[in-house]
């Protein structure tokens, strides 16, 4: 078949055909019991195979420009198995020293107690990744762009890195998600998501995946049937018909925020902003050449005599809530949340500042947005 265009991908790859009713959508099925006899697949829903989930599984591959995915029912079940499928006692992860929250608490808490070594890089760098293998190493994983400043690591490169060693590498592509950046074209061999972000899009599903081929997500299903991260058919159903949107969704929110952040950028009261389409990011020309959009997260500093806490409860339109990806914009105050467990001299290296806020751009109408910003900032002053 050609190559479908992304939009149609997102609309048509993956439906199950109604041949009882010709309906137009996907039939649902709950079943959590199929007939064994004579049958060439054992369904289960904790096998990953139930129809919903099998079918949707093709939407997220062919999205990602590989042969195979697997959904979960979050996407910490989706990186917390993959990491297991991959990596066993004895041997040794490489990890971006800026990751979400949830992944370093995973490693840190968890791994340990099976035995597996890890080694979170001094910066990101091709080069702090280099310095970070060791003989053991069986995976690297990266974030990119990275919560909460947006930083930008150069995908193909640890690609080539990963290759060159014989070492496995995963990226988190929750942020970008597939219509703003493919890893698997870079040569990255993993890609996850929590589909509870962009790909359900609506602040109403858990949800995560990961696409890569046959062959690994076959390994990873040998141990997502054992953890049993899977997600139910109805939420399933649910997400087939948010990613129907994922494309229009996307590249609205892109297209808001790169507005958003040139106006930002401008603004007297805000000292710094953090998004990869501006020339004054620093890895602007690496973002450009490894993403199609520069995404719809970015992050900007308050002026230093406004109060972060006083601005948020002042927004009206733009919530403070927790999450992002939503068709609503919202922000957060990294220190109070993703980074509250680092001291202040911890959030200081790594340049989180109480003065940061990130915002997830929705859909809204540009003007309203920057009504909201500008109302806020005025009630400060
Ligand atoms: C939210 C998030 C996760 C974890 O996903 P859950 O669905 O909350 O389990 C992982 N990575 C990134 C970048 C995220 O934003």
């Amino acid at each position: 078949m050609k190559k479908l265009g992304e939009n149609t991908i997102c609309t048509h790859i993956g439906e199950i055909e109604d041949k009882q009713f010709k309906g137009a959508v996907s039939p649902m099925f709950l079943s959590t019991s199929y007939e064994f006899l004579d049958v060439d697949v054992k369904r289960y829903p904790r096998y990953f195979n139930t129809p919903n989930q099998e079918y949707l599984s093709r939407k997220i591959a062919a999205l990602e420009h590989t042969e195979s995915a697997i959904i979960f029912g979050s996407g910490m079940a989706a990186i917390s198995t993959m990491f297991l499928a991959f990596l066993q006692k004895g041997d040794h992860l490489v990890v971006q020293n800026t990751l979400y929250g949830g992944t370093v608490n995973f490693i840190k808490e968890e791994l340990p107690k099976y035995g597996i070594e890890f080694t979170f890089t001094k910066g990101y760098e091709v080069q702090d990744f280099k310095k970070a293998i060791q003989p053991n190493t069986k995976l690297i994983h990266i974030e990119s762009p990275s919560n909460p400043l947006m930083t930008i690591t150069d995908i193909k490169s640890i690609a080539d890195l990963g290759k060159s060693n014989g070492i496995l590498t995963s990226i988190d592509n929750t942020f970008a998600s597939p219509i703003n950046q493919n890893p698997i074209d870079l040569g990255i061999d993993l890609v996850m998501h929590s589909a509870t972000k962009y790909f359900g899009g609506h602040s109403d599903i858990s949800a995560g995946a990961v696409a890569s081929s046959a062959e690994h997500i076959d390994k990873i299903w040998n141990v997502a049937k054992n953890l049993g991260g899977n997600l139910s058919d109805m939420t399933v159903w649910m997400l087939e018909r948010s990613m129907k949107t994922l494309g229009l969704r996307v590249k609205a929110q892109t297209k808001n925020a790169m507005k958003l952040a040139k106006w930002l950028h401008k603004h007297p009261k805000i000292s710094k902003v953090y998004y990869p389409g501006l020339k004054s990011h620093p890895e602007y020309k690496l973002a450009k050449s490894q993403m199609k959009g520069f995404g719809a997260m970015l992050s900007f500093e308050l002026h230093e005599k406004l109060d972060s806490y006083a601005f948020q409860k002042e927004l009206n339109l733009i919530k403070s809530s927790m999450s992002l990806a939503g068709v609503e914009s919202n922000v957060i105050s990294p220190h109070l949340t993703s980074h509250s467990l680092l001291t202040q001299e911890e959030r200081d290296t790594i340049g989180i500042s109480d003065q940061l806020i990130r915002l997830s751009v929705g859909i809204e109408d540009l003007k309203d947005l920057k009504e909201d910003i500008n109302q806020a900032i005025a009630a400060l002053t």
